[in-house]
């Protein structure tokens, strides 16, 4: 076979469509129109000032009086991570689990992100997780968010986790109490509470940012993130009809995953819609559909869990016999797999794999543009909304609605690339460059603050054994055994990505960690451990794997044009999941259970591991 090269496909052909000197060309130059020296420190914390960005606009406060018990589990977080461990601790026997959470419910992402539109992106039927344990069927392939949401609702009463859950509270200090090998837990609602165990489940995508536009302050209009959706102010649901803006000048900020389901319903019903785009998403085919009654009746018990396993393994790159979720993450998998967990064919030699990859990213980019193309009538909306970049770079977008928005008269799009976003906001207008857009709503579907759970940014601090702190024990990085515990902090679990799977179906991910999780601490209570903490070599061991098998994507991320995914293009983010991928690792932990945890028990009559 001949190699491919530049200018040829994979089997070697010519083909005049997949020149990569020129991609890679023009993916530098939008990149550089779109750096700002800033970084990532262009963004602004929805906090203080901005406050008002996150308040709760879905439940009232309740005064309550302060915890000063003790529970066997404290699980920090209630969204489908805090569920699915509290879930599977009550199913293994442990009555006393109390979950805790900022929102006043739970559904995590799912209590928040009520916007219109709002849609699973993932294939329902595995993204959301214990249909079977609940007895439930998503009504579409992609189910609306509401049905996310009253889904956590529903596993919140089957497991009974409501009768001792703590919502409005936000976790203010965890301290390890040597005496009783306890941990203490104080409360920004004056709770001070013992708990042998905490969980922390608290989110990546968690915190809402703004952009640090100048004047924003001053604008006097109305304005909201899209994650604290003003009904008030719109009217309507999130099933759309928001009658409310009707006769109104609407402003919306960011076109990422949010942008791509709340515009088509703006553009419906706002007076006027004026879309302001930094970088435009991909936008593939959704091909929603409601569900299948007759498919449901085929489905044998274990359905679920052998569909989310068969999914995850075709994302990773294992084999399978068939696919059984066929759709755009399925049809994408080896664009993915590079960025996501690093897994790349080892049989091809390097170079020819590069740009074997390189040319199959450049087909479907090129397969991206050319719908914009179908999709949008006039002809320079069109060029500024199709993205430039190679797939992986931003987070992949669907939709079916978004596209033709753009040919209704009362929408305009902005393309505010050459100015680095907004320039700046006055009482009355959004200002690009020299064009004032005077509006009387902004909505910012900005994003969120990636990675900020409260452990992590310090603001939820915690403080091990000999008075350490966790941010002290990881100042040179993480340092973890399996991303879920570390030396010098007994009975403490984290759900992350960090040292641990990813994948885009993270639902998946959580549901492994929470039965991981689940079943070391059954484990440690069954054999009389006093308490559960990796041994520092373990620690060592896992971070030098996590380290070693790290996949190198630092190139790849320098070329892409800037998000989240590369720091806003100031820094590259080495790998920091387990590069052989969510299966690979899955495998990896349940040869550890079988083997008998001995890394964490402590002072278990069948273990001591130190
Ligand atoms: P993103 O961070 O993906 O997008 C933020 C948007 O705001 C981008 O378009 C960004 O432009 C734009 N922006 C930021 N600052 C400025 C500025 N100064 N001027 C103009 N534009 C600006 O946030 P989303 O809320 O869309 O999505 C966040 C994540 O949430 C997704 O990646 C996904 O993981 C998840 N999600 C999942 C869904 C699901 O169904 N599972 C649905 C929705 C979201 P630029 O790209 O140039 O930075």
């Amino acid at each position: 076979m001949t190699a491919a090269s530049a200018t040829t496909d994979a089997q070697g052909s010519p083909h005049p469509d997949l020149d990569l000197e020129f991609a890679r060309e023009k993916y530098r130059r939008e990149r550089d129109r779109r750096i700002r020296p800033d970084g990532a420190t262009q963004y602004r914390r929805a906090a203080g000032e901005f406050g008002y960005y996150a308040k709760d606009p879905y439940t009232e406060w309740t005064d309550r009086a302060p915890m000063t018990d003790r529970v066997e589990v404290l699980v920090v977080g209630a969204g489908l991570g805090g569920l699915l461990t509290a879930s599977r601790l009550k199913e293994a026997g442990i009555e006393s689990v109390r979950l805790m959470d900022e929102a006043g419910d739970v559904g995590g992402t799912w209590y928040w992100n009520r916007y219109p539109g709002v849609r699973c992106d993932i294939e329902s039927y595995v993204y959301m997780p214990l249909l079977e344990e609940v007895g439930t069927m998503p009504s579409e392939r992609y189910a609306p968010g509401e049905e996310i949401r009253l889904h956590s609702v529903a596993i919140a009463r089957h497991y009974e986790l409501y009768a001792d859950a703590l919502f409005h509270t936000r976790a203010t200090r965890l301290e390890w109490d040597e005496r009783s090998d306890e941990w203490l837990v104080e409360t920004d609602r004056g709770d001070r509470f013992r708990a042998r165990f905490v969980v922390t489940s608290s989110g990546t995508l968690t915190q809402p940012k703004l952009p640090g536009i100048p004047g924003i302050e001053s604008f006097r209009g109305h304005t909201f993130h899209t994650s604290r959706w003003d009904y008030g102010y719109t009217g309507g649901s999130a099933d759309g009809n928001l009658t409310g803006l009707a006769n109104k000048r609407v402003a919306v900020v960011g076109t990422g995953a949010t942008g791509l389901q709340i515009i088509p319903h703006l553009g419906k019903d706002a007076d006027q819609l004026v879309v302001f785009q930094r970088t435009p998403s991909t936008v593939d085919v959704r091909d929603n559909r409601p569900t299948d009654p007759k498919w449901v009746e085929s489905l044998r018990p274990g359905w679920q869990r052998e569909r989310m396993e068969n999914f995850l393994a075709v994302l990773a790159g294992e084999p399978v016999e068939t696919s059984l979720v066929d759709d755009g993450w399925t049809a994408t998998t080896t664009l993915q797999r590079q960025i996501l967990s690093g897994a790349v064919d080892s049989s091809l030699d390097p170079v020819e794999r590069e740009i074997r990859d390189e040319l199959a990213d450049l087909a479907t980019m090129n397969r991206l543009r050319a719908r914009v193309e179908e999709e949008v009538r006039d002809s320079a909306t069109a060029e500024a909304l199709k993205p430039w970049y190679r797939y992986m770079c931003k987070r992949p977008g669907f939709s079916d609605t978004y596209l033709p928005t753009f040919n209704r008269p009362n929408v305009t799009l902005v393309d505010t690339a050459n100015a680095g976003g907004i320039t700046r906001m006055t009482e009355t207008s959004v200002v690009v460059g020299d064009a004032a857009y005077e509006v009387d709503c902004v909505i910012f579907a900005t994003g969120f603050e990636v990675g900020i759970s409260g452990v992590m940014s310090g603001t939820l601090p915690v403080v091990g054994r000999d008075g350490r702190t966790l941010l002290e024990a990881w100042a040179q990085g993480p340092r973890t055994l399996h991303g879920f515990s570390s030396h010098g902090f007994p009975n403490l679990f984290h759900l992350s990505a960090i040292q641990n799977a990813n994948s885009v179906n993270f639902a998946h991910i959580l549901l492994e960690q929470a039965e991981h999780i689940a079943s070391m601490i059954a484990r440690g209570r069954e054999a009389g451990a006093r308490y559960l903490e990796p041994s520092e070599e373990a620690e060592d061991e896992w971070v030098r794997t996590v380290h070693e098998s790290a996949a190198d994507n630092r190139r790849f991320q320098a070329e892409c044009t800037p998000g989240y995914y590369n720091g806003e293009g100031s820094r590259t983010i080495a790998g920091a999941s387990y590069s052989p991928g969510p299966v690979a690792f899955h495998r990896l932990l349940r040869a550890w259970r079988d083997d008998g945890m001995t890394d964490v028990l402590v002072g278990a009559e069948m273990g001591v591991s130190r």
